[in-house]
């Protein structure tokens, strides 16, 4: 059963409800009540003692990090690339845990009427919505996302499952860019006709973008 309150702090930083923000608050109570753990706190995510594993960057994945604690930023949530709306728990040091997978068919089927489903096909997929289309279907999301506060733990595939040995955030020693004079670091320099130069001057780096993580994207800042 979610909490209210967790709804509102999850809309505040996701900026809106709908209904795989609220899946990830969701799958991420059953791990939690799984695993015997509460939201990471000063303790867990300073030392990144909880690690919440999602599969896809998502709506999914910002319900993950509020009920959780774990984020981008704590270090204690880790990113991997597949595609799929899921999250895995695990207690570092133990190494056993709990996967949460949703199967977003079965969902859509359930839980979204065919108007729903209509209205996400013209404004999200086609991108072909009036502003009236795309302010209904926010509300419908809404309402739907609302409707699966206390969906079943049945619509989720639960799994106990051995994780591999996840490294702590290393610390990293920082260097001068030689071109930009920017401190960097180091691991994200290169040495260019013998100079340190950082990526950001080189023009290309890894990325986190909505499709993914991207190798070689072209960094887009324009500097005047
Ligand atoms: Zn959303
Ligand atoms: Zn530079």
């Amino acid at each position: 059963m979610l909490d209210y309150t967790l709804v509102k702090k999850a809309e505040e930083l996701h900026g809106h409800i709908c209904p795989f923000l609220i899946l990830g608050l969701r799958a991420s109570e059953i791990a939690m009540q799984r695993l015997g753990v509460r939201k990471a706190g000063v303790e867990e995510t300073i030392g990144e003692e909880i690690l919440a594993i999602i599969e896809c960057n998502n709506c999914f994945a910002d319900g993950v990090q509020v009920a959780t604690g774990c984020t981008l930023g704590n270090n204690s949530l880790v990113y991997l690339d597949v595609g799929k709306n899921a999250v895995t728990l695990v207690r570092r040091g133990e190494w056993k845990g709990v996967r949460v997978y949703v199967d977003s068919e079965k969902i859509r089927e359930r839980y979204f009427g065919r108007e729903a489903r209509e209205l996400f096909e013209k404004v999200v997929v086609r991108r072909e919505g009036s502003r009236e289309d795309s302010e209904r279907l926010h509300k419908m999301w809404s309402e739907i996302g609302l409707s699966m506060m206390n969906i079943s733990e049945e619509v989720f595939k639960v799994e106990e499952v051995m994780v591999s040995e996840i490294e702590r955030a290393p610390i990293f020693e920082s260097v001068k860019c030689e071109v930009c004079g920017e401190l960097t670091m180091k691991t994200r320099t290169r040495t260019v006709n013998g100079k340190t130069v950082c990526l950001g001057c080189l023009g290309e780096c890894e990325a986190v973008v909505g499709r993914g993580i991207v190798p070689n994207f072209k960094i887009p800042l324009k500097r005047k």
